[in-house]
């Protein structure tokens, strides 16, 4: 069979791969300890599912309006407001499917042929694959372990070309962690702005960010050029919301309107009941996400403290999300395993533990592992990591080729 040429260019996304791979062996009665997928394992708050069963008790089961409900986007535009001191109009947002598909309509509604679109590496994966996807080229602007993979305007202006159409920018990072400053955000715009180039941030964690760090880049971006800003964010990871789908992509009408005519010819509104879902997550009270972040707080110390007991394995401690990017090539030994996607892969077949191989992420030599599930769960995962490496060392692995 002869499949479209974007499919070449293209390939399975990482990380919803190693969450598929967990789950067959989960299924075939492995106690699988699961650091791979990025998704919290706390219950969606119960004001929020109670607003999910009011909408399926009250029969809101037909389709919405294709970019949500007028009372969602309102919501939005509310949280941003208290939350950013920002304003816009329900017309400036529209409701999808995750951050994910938020980044998917600006690609489809804004990418051309021949276009160039940068963003810094490490990066997730589909963020470049949509650039791909939209029949776009993604330009790589590599950040740094040395320096805690920080974000810098500097390079990423420099990548410019006159072929540049736009910039996206994570932060906190996915899988980094990296939090960009806002003076950074603030010389990025203004580069950007100089040369008519849009600006899209995935901003899906934007909740989770551990140092007191400013991090408006919705103001940012706003003073200095609303009419090319997109921001992409979800309730996912803010409220444990991954399995509802619900993200959203703020930006000037006119994008937006492009956004919905894509969205309706694929995918049309997201899930009705998820929409009411997040209307109560998003007005209801926000301190859960609070109590969240504090956990995440603990488990990042407590898992970095315990990978990097280990002098072989180097890792930044991040400022947000909640992945810790381990380089472990000194683990790695032309007489033992060879890359870091062979290490998770014999990771998962010798001690069922799940992480994410840096070639996912266009970073060999690294390991993504997340912290968000439980402590006893993470303790579990790092001690059969290292007890992995002792294995490697003691069958003469690790040292033999040094
Ligand atoms: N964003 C999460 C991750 O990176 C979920 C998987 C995905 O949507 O790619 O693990």
């Amino acid at each position: 069979m002869t499949f479209a040429g974007r499919m070449s260019k293209v390939t399975v996304s990482p990380t919803l791969k190693v969450a598929a791979d967990a789950e067959r062996l989960r299924r075939a009665g492995v106690d699988v300890v699961d650091l791979g997928a990025g998704e919290p394992d706390f219950a969606t708050p119960a004001h929020v599912k109670q607003a999910a069963h009011r909408a399926l008790d009250g029969n809101f089961t037909k389709y919405t309006p294709t970019p949500g409900v007028m009372e969602l986007r309102e919501a939005v535009a509310q949280r941003y407001q208290a939350d950013y001191g920002v304003s816009f109009t329900p017309e400036e947002v529209i409701i999808t499917a995750g951050a994910k598909q938020a980044l998917y309509n600006s690609a489809m509604a804004l990418f051309d042929a021949g276009d160039e679109v940068i963003t810094h590496g490490p990066f997730w994966p589909s963020i470049g694959d949509q650039v791909k996807l939209a029949g776009a080229a993604p330009v790589i602007v590599q950040t740094h372990m040395e320096d805690g993979f920080t974000i810098k305007a500097a390079p990423i202006v420099e990548a410019i070309t006159p072929r540049t159409k736009a910039i996206i920018v994570n932060s906190p990072c996915n899988p980094t962690g990296a939090v960009i400053s806002e003076t950074e955000m603030a010389a990025i715009a203004d580069a950007a702005t100089a040369r008519g180039i849009w600006v899209i941030v995935d901003f899906t964690y934007e909740k989770l960010i551990y140092e007191p760090v400013a991090h408006n880049l919705i103001k940012v971006l706003f003073d200095r050029m609303r009419d090319k800003t997109v921001i992409c964010s979800a309730a996912s990871k803010a409220y444990a919301m991954t399995g509802w789908r619900c993200g959203w992509a703020i930006g000037p009408k006119d994008v937006i309107a492009q956004m919905n005519v894509v969205q309706g010819h694929s995918t049309s509104n997201i899930n009705s009941i998820t929409q009411k879902a997040a209307i109560a997550a998003l007005t209801g009270p926000q301190d859960g996400v609070t109590a969240m972040l504090n956990e995440y707080r603990h488990r990042r110390d407590a898992v970095h403290g315990w990978l990097t007991g280990d002098s072989r394995i180097v890792c930044v401690k991040p400022s947000g999300a909640f992945y810790l990017f381990p380089y472990i090539a000194d683990l790695l030994s032309p007489a033992g395993i060879l890359s870091s996607g062979e290490f998770a892969e014999a990771l998962l077949k010798e001690v069922a533990v799940a992480v994410t191989p840096g070639e996912g992420f266009d970073a060999p030599g690294y390991f993504r592992l997340s912290y968000a599930t439980s402590m006893e769960r993470l303790k579990e995962g790092c001690e059969r990591i290292k007890a992995f490496v002792r294995t490697l060392e003691s069958t003469g692995k690790l040292t033999a080729a040094r």
